[in-house]
């Protein structure tokens, strides 16, 4: 079994339901929703955070933001709007170390962030 939670998502062990699937990536929404749209968004590859991408990511990096454009679209938060907030380290609360973009929508989002 491995040991990250979302590398078992990203292979199935965790029977996770998509909501996007791609070569590189998938969506999934949250377990503990922040918000009425809460869609994780993340690399199949192991990247343990956004401290982690480099160069060589720069299509993934693309295919990620299309991807939360796309499901904001679906979700129909487009023109209400959303926010995509990665989180690094411990000041942010990371709490799962698999590069995730949190898609947030449906309500008005506090700023700035706690
Ligand atoms: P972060 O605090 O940025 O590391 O975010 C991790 C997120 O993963 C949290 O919002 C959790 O609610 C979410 N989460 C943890 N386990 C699962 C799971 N099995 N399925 C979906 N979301 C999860
Ligand atoms: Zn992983």
């Amino acid at each position: 079994m491995q040991e990250c939670l979302f590398c078992r998502v990203v292979s199935g062990e965790m029977g996770t339901e998509l909501v996007h699937s791609s070569d590189h990536v998938v969506a999934f929404r949250d377990i503990n929703p922040q918000a009425p749209v809460h869609i994780l968004i993340i690399p199949k590859e192991h990247i343990e955070s956004a401290r982690g991408l480099t160069d060589k990511h720069a299509d993934l990096a693309a295919e990620i933001f299309e991807t939360a454009a796309h499901l904001a679209k679906a979700n129909e938060v487009d023109r209400s709007g959303w926010r995509l907030v990665t989180n690094v380290g411990p000041d942010s609360g990371q709490t799962v170390h698999h590069l995730h973009f949190h898609l947030l929508g449906g309500r008005q989002l506090g700023w700035p962030p706690g």
